[in-house]
Formats: structure tokens, C-alpha cells, sequence
């Protein structure tokens, strides 16, 4: 597990999460969720509406994807934070689980286990773009920030480098 230094919230944090669209069902699975990570982190997510509203999600966007921590910070008032594709109110519970869990990890400040310095891996540039510009609708650009970007060590709090830890697919 990885934590980026540069987007970390403060301990206590309480970081209001609102909904763009969707369901009122869909809103309380992914909540209740979401909150599962409380028992992991100093923090508390407020579905409330009565604390400053940092995270805002958006349903049937096209992508699962959510902001970096504080990053969200940085986005106007009325732009979503996080985004998932095709979860709805009768999405299975693993599923829901699996790609809220994920997503909110990264509201955290969590990213990818591949961006551990320590990982070993050495991409193959040219192929690594190639395959996620075709396989993801990726752009060069979105292959770096995602994929092939570095880290130094003293830029992240990190466990050891877990190569068991969740691969990156698409859209995550
Ligand atoms: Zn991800």
C-alpha cells in the first residue's frame, strides 16, 4: 500500500462526499461501503451535506477513476472527484466493493502498487504506451500520469513493495 506525501489529507480529516447523479440506493451502498476505510484511517467521510464538500461523484462516467487525495481539492465546485462507469443499484456487492473500495483508496492519497520505487519494474515504454492507448483509450499522456510516472521513495509512506497487491487493469 502507498501513500503519496504530496496528497495526503490531515489526521481527523472530515471530507464531505456528494453524489452528481444516481440513485438514492445506489448513494447508501456506496457509502456505507466507503466507510469501511474509517476503520483503516484517520478519517471520516460525511454523506451528510454538513461538511465541506470535497469529493463528488459521478455514476455512469465512462471510467472508474478518482482524484489523488488532496488533489480534489484543486477542481472546481461543481466537477466531479471520482467517477465510475457502470456500478448501479443492482450491481452485485463484491463489485461494488471491489471498485468503491478502490476509488476511495485514492481519495485517500492511496495509488498503485506498480508505483512503488522498489517494485522492479522496468516497462517497456514504447509497448507500455501502445497497449494503453489501445487496450484503455489512454493518451500518452494518461499512460504517464497513470502507468510510467516515478516515484522517489521519500515521496510516499509505504508498506513493502507487495507484488500481490491488486494488478492494474483497466479503468482503475
Ligand atoms: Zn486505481
Amino acid at each position: 500500500m502507498i501513500l503519496d506525501f504530496a496528497n495526503k489529507w490531515k489526521p481527523g480529516d472530515v471530507l464531505g462526499v456528494s453524489f452528481l447523479n444516481g440513485s438514492p440506493k445506489l448513494h447508501e451502498k456506496v457509502a456505507e461501503v466507503a466507510k469501511t476505510w474509517e476503520n483503516y484511517a484517520n478519517i471520516k467521510f460525511d454523506f451528510t451535506g454538513n461538511s465541506r464538500n470535497v469529493i463528488r461523484i459521478r455514476f455512469n462516467a465512462g471510467k472508474n477513476d478518482s482524484k489523488i487525495g488532496t488533489d480534489a481539492l484543486t477542481f472546481p465546485a461543481e466537477e466531479e472527484t471520482m467517477c465510475y462507469a457502470y456500478i448501479h443499484e443492482n450491481s452485485s456487492e463484491p463489485e461494488i466493493k471491489r471498485v468503491v473500495l478502490h476509488e476511495f483508496g485514492h481519495a485517500l492519497g492511496l495509488i498503485h502498487e506498480h508505483f512503488h520505487p522498489y517494485s522492479g519494474i522496468n516497462f517497456d515504454r514504447e509497448n507500455t504506451i501502445k497497449h494503453f492507448m489501445s487496450a484503455s483509450g489512454f493518451s500518452e499522456a494518461d499512460v504517464e500520469k497513470n502507468v510510467l510516472r516515478t516515484y522517489c521513495i521519500n515521496q510516499l509512506s509505504s508498506t513493502e513493495f507487495d507484488p500481490n497487491s491488486i494488478r492494474f487493469i483497466q479503468y482503475e
